[in-house]
């Protein structure tokens, strides 16, 4: 689930030991055969999808903006992306689509997914993400309009019984020209047209 080369931070160890308690406290036997190795590597899992602590979502978009006149929407839709809630810890899962209006600047298309994929990668709750990855492109590329929708299932309801299986969650977030309610349909046909 992680890539090999995947560099762990300091800590690694005490979390392990601290998920050996937690199969205890739950019933188990950690040293089971099958349990045995489990410690480690929930910690070493739950490192990577924690590692976007350690990333800087704002400079991933300062070191590739490029210089240019567009000023159409720019979408990036269907961006797929795997959270944790932070309330339960379970994961939550779905799709991200950005818009954006360019002001002189544009950024490369793998990078609003780098920037998805680092706000993703720590405890969220979704309408929090959603404003996170708007604002960081605000305040990076400085466009005319920003636009974030992000549709998702969350397993803490799921799992739990708690909402009906299959439903989605969805938020957005908008700003600059977006604000016009025509703008906004424009981006929302754009991303139903499927
Ligand atoms: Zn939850």
């Amino acid at each position: 689930m992680y890539p090999e080369n995947e560099i762990f931070r300091d800590g690694l160890d005490d979390l392990a030991g601290h998920y050996k308690e937690i199969l205890t406290l739950l019933g188990e036997d950690p040293s089971r055969e099958g349990l045995e190795k489990t410690p480690m590597r929930v910690a070493k899992a739950m490192q990577v999808l924690t590692r976007g602590y350690e990333m800087d979502a704002h400079q991933v978009l300062r070191d590739a903006l490029f210089k240019e006149d567009y000023s159409q929407m720019v979408i990036v839709k269907d961006i797929d992306f795997f959270s944790l809630c932070e309330h339960h810890m379970l994961p939550f899962y779905g799709k991200v689509h950005v818009a954006y209006i360019p002001n002189g600047y544009i950024t490369g298309l793998s990078k609003i997914a780098r920037v998805v994929d680092i706000f993703s990668h720590r405890l969220q709750v979704q309408e929090r993400m959603t404003l996170q990855i708007k604002e960081c492109i605000q305040e990076t590329l400085k466009p005319l309009g920003v636009m974030v929708v992000v549709e998702a299932r969350h397993m803490c309801m799921q799992m739990r019984g708690v909402e009906k299986q299959n439903s989605i969650t969805t938020t957005s977030d908008f700003c600059g020209a977006f604000n016009q309610a025509k703008t906004r349909e424009e981006f929302m046909n754009l991303i139903h047209n499927r």
